[in-house]
């Protein structure tokens, strides 16, 4: 199929069966939300992820999915809960009556990031409901495409990657970013889980990464291993921190991080701190006080 634009949306088919729309221009322009996958033929698809609930990327799904020749949708699948994913879920599921599927980690989490309070000029929106769980290994197909089910924590608890075997694509949700790493905030994200999830992901003989934003990602082994690599070394940097004093977060993203955009310096301390907790669970580093009290330092 040829390209398909929309505003500034395109999209493009991957392999057979396998159609990618580009929502986020770069991995840091989410104002539309993240990409959306849509797998299967002219009967049936599921789509993966929804981007956030606003009319562009919502027309752009609906228009593509009219191009395919309006298939059914069987299902809504998310990677998980973060609203520039599963903003758009209820509408979609609205349009085409399909079951909205996460894993269970994360059923009440995409409630909790997709409600919306009420303003002045808005009433307050309930949280999406989803319609079904879906775990580890398990197999969906639409129109004869296989999709496995990756159950990959650290962005998110119930964080999903999915697997087309077929041809070995990687939909890799916000796990693995194309040109930029993904961000883990305590307490639903986990630095060990991560680092489990992108060593799992080596074990899966796939041709390419398709990330929820940012550019594919054509080599995906050594891209995986690098981002490990960069982990491990940031890792380093945070033990080097607390050994030349630093006992707090911010400190230490001052010294490791010295010329952060100050916009980014809150997500960076948040990440510090789950890299931290990591250290701390491995005996590599001691916490004592509590909350802003919080302090660190070499084991
Ligand atoms: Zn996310």
């Amino acid at each position: 199929m040829s390209e398909t634009r929309w505003p500034r949306l395109k999209a493009r088919t991957l392999a057979p069966g396998v159609h990618w729309l580009e929502i986020a221009d770069s991995a840091w322009d989410t104002s539309l939300g993240a990409h959306v996958v849509i797998v299967g033929d002219s009967h049936e698809v599921i789509v993966i992820d929804t981007a956030y609930d606003l009319d562009a990327p919502a027309g752009f799904i609906a228009g593509y999915l009219a191009g395919l020749g309006n298939p059914a949708v069987t299902a809504i699948l998310l990677t998980h809960h973060h609203r520039d994913h599963s903003g758009g879920a209820a509408r979609l599921r609205a349009a085409t009556g399909a079951p909205i599927l996460c894993h269970p980690l994360e059923a009440p989490l995409v409630a909790e990031a997709t409600a919306i309070e009420a303003t002045d000029d808005q009433p307050a929106v309930p949280g999406t409901t989803v319609d079904g769980t879906i775990e580890d290994g398990q197999v969906l197909t639409a129109g004869g495409v296989a999709i496995q089910v990756v159950h990959t924590p650290g962005h998110a608890p119930g964080h999903c990657c999915f697997f087309l075997p077929a041809s070995g694509l990687m939909l890799t949700g916000d796990l693995v970013l194309g040109n930029a790493t993904t961000s883990v905030s305590p307490p639903h994200g986990s630095m060990e889980d991560l680092l489990r999830s992108l060593t799992r992901l080596l074990d899966f003989p796939m041709t390419a990464i398709v990330p929820a934003h940012g550019p594919l990602i054509r080599d995906p082994h050594a891209n995986v291993q690098a981002v490990l690599a960069h982990r491990r070394e940031r890792e380093e940097q945070v033990l080097a921190a607390l050994r030349a004093g630093d006992d707090q977060p911010a400190a230490i993203v001052a010294r490791v991080y010295p010329d952060l955009e100050e916009k980014l310096i809150e997500l960076a301390s948040r990440q510090v701190t789950s890299m931290l907790i990591k250290l701390a669970r491995e005996g590599r580093v001691v916490a004592a006080g509590e909350g802003e009290e919080r302090r660190w330092r070499p084991a």
